[in-house]
């Protein structure tokens, strides 16, 4: 009788403790887990790790923010190879964090584990960058990718959603959380191969409302852009409903 109790309280406390971890302990950087001094990180990272995610490449593709190299950039490009091969249905393109090192480590743990406790600290470097940018701030909305209903269910949330959240406070725009609606229920494009995953994308999403986005500018947010290949695809529907000019946001970038 008293063992079944004690098992229940056992487990509470266990996630209570896991819950309050932070509150109770010395609060660590979301990125690479050094302790963080109590006057700085109001995001949860340190000034290392702050410094790292600021570093962004010399030189990037004017439209979808991919590093592009020295030698193209003297010769006056200032778009990529695939952008100039197939110009993306966006205008322009923002990111945090580039995904690598403790970038890497910190979208890991926002996805799989913590991703309420970390929307902040994910979303910081990407408000950062936003903040910089006129272009960003002249938005009307901001609107999340969202998943297929059958995968928010199973994971109780949308992480991009998250992001868009921290991106709308930032700004001071309104999130437009139902701008896009996955139509699709579609293969993880992370097991994909860049064709395959134009492909498995391809009408993906629907924008049920195009009364609130017709004429406007909207910052599509995902937590991370790897090929391009799922903003696109939203971005695309976004135009279709009549959206003036779409600028991709990600927290992190490949
Ligand atoms: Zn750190
Ligand atoms: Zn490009």
């Amino acid at each position: 009788m008293g063992g079944m109790g004690d098992l229940v309280g056992f487990n509470f406390i266990t996630r209570l403790a896991s819950s309050l971890d932070g509150v109770l302990f010395p609060r660590r950087c979301g990125a690479c887990r050094a302790p963080l001094a109590d006057d700085c990180g109001v995001f949860g990272l340190c000034g290392a790790c702050m410094g790292i995610f600021a570093q962004k490449p010399e030189h990037s593709c004017a439209v979808c923010a991919a590093a592009i190299d020295g030698e193209v950039a003297d010769a006056g490009i200032t778009t990529c190879g695939r952008c100039r091969i197939k110009p993306p249905p966006f205008d322009d393109a923002f990111y945090g964090m580039r995904y690598e090192g403790p970038a890497r480590e910190l979208i890991h743990r926002f996805k799989f584990n913590g991703a309420f406790r970390l929307a902040k600290t994910v979303s910081a470097p990407l408000c950062a960058e936003l903040f910089s940018r006129p272009a960003a701030r002249e938005a009307d909305l901001v609107a999340p990718t969202p998943l297929h209903w059958r995968r928010n269910y199973e994971r109780g949330y949308n992480q991009s959603y998250l992001v868009a959240m921290e991106v709308g406070k930032a700004l001071s725009k309104p999130v437009e959380a139902e701008a896009l609606l996955r139509v699709k229920h579609t293969k993880p494009q992370f097991q994909l191969s860049a064709a395959e995953r134009d492909k498995n994308i391809k009408g993906a999403f629907s924008a049920p409302r195009p009364e609130k986005l017709a004429g406007k500018t909207i910052l599509l947010v995902d937590d991370i852009m790897t090929t391009g290949s799922t903003v696109a695809e939203a971005a695309r529907a976004l135009k279709r409903a009549g959206a003036a000019k779409v600028m991709v946001a990600a927290a992190a970038r490949a």
